[in-house]
């Protein structure tokens, strides 16, 4: 079965919880600026692993871990030159480990996910995620997933990049606290450019469970006959190594609310920074017998 014939079975799609977060729990060093990147140099075992217990669980997207492996964000590593190499290594260790699972090939944010300001002009978003999106496709995935998007204008950029290369297209942004994006702009406005772009689900990420549903909501009234989704986060950003995962949301907890997010009619649920292969269990469990 091809990706867009499990969107179109109206059965609920369960993703699969954090890579980056996940790969520092596990004691991989994921200090900034290279955070997720540096474990396909140093802790290929590490991400194995991660990516097999979400597939166990019965995750059935496996997201391979390039949300950092974009040139920009390699340059400033040291390892610019290595963005296709270490696109295409995420995707083969995505695909070895989870075989049965769909790949989707994460499409980042160029720059800070939570700096709307430091969104680079519309010219290098268009190139640059051209050629993330390319890697992606030379690489291999089965549907390209943009997340945790700021602005509607690099989500554009994203989007017909990650449509050029033909792959099934989702597109995913994060939310303040108060429901709109980091840039001060209306859900409703992000859903509709992105919809009339053509691509294929809509999504609200990495914004704190007790804030993501009201932007969730009104990505579904916008977003028409389009499925849509949600994956929030469990604890908070950090300057030094990216991510601090704390114990605020049992696995229990996010998966009653993650039933009320399908209530609600999201069609694809699963975690974001701080999520663990234990809270995708649950999860499932809530599936199975709702
Ligand atoms: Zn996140």
């Amino acid at each position: 079965m091809t990706f867009l014939e499990r969107l179109r079975d109206p059965r609920p799609i369960l993703l699969d919880g954090a890579t980056g977060s996940e790969l520092d729990r596990r004691g991989a060093d994921t200090s900034l600026p290279l955070w997720s990147a540096r474990a396909l140099i140093e802790a290929q075992d590490v991400l194995f692993a991660i990516h097999a217990d979400y597939a166990r669980v019965g995750a059935e997207v496996i997201t391979a871990n390039t949300f950092r492996t974009h040139q920009r964000s390699l340059a400033k590593g040291g390892l610019g030159e290595r963005a296709a190499e270490l696109t295409h290594t995420a995707v083969a260790i995505a695909r070895r480990a989870a075989p049965s699972a769909f790949i989707a090939g994460s499409l980042a944010p160029l720059e800070d996910c939570y700096s709307p300001e430091l969104v680079p002009t519309q010219v290098e978003c268009e190139r640059e995620h051209a050629l993330m999106a390319a890697h992606l496709a030379e690489a291999g995935v089965d549907l390209i997933l943009i997340e945790t998007m700021n602005t509607i204008r690099e989500a554009e950029a994203a989007a017909r990049a990650a449509l050029a290369t033909g792959l099934p297209t989702l597109a995913s942004f994060v939310c303040r606290s108060d429901g709109r994006l980091f840039s001060g702009e209306r859900v409703t406005d992000a859903a509709r450019v992105l919809a009339a772009l053509g691509v294929h689900g809509l999504l609200i990420n990495c914004t704190p469970v007790a804030a993501i549903r009201q932007p969730f909501e009104e990505l579904r009234a916008a977003a028409g006959a389009l499925p849509v989704g949600l994956y929030a986060n469990i604890g908070h950003t950090d300057h030094i190594k990216g991510w601090t995962n704390t114990l605020d949301v049992s696995p229990q907890e996010y998966a009653r609310l993650a039933a009320e997010w399908l209530a609600l009619g999201a069609r694809l649920v699963g975690g974001c920074c701080g999520t663990t292969p234990e809270h995708i269990t649950a999860l499932k469990m809530n599936m199975m017998t709702t």
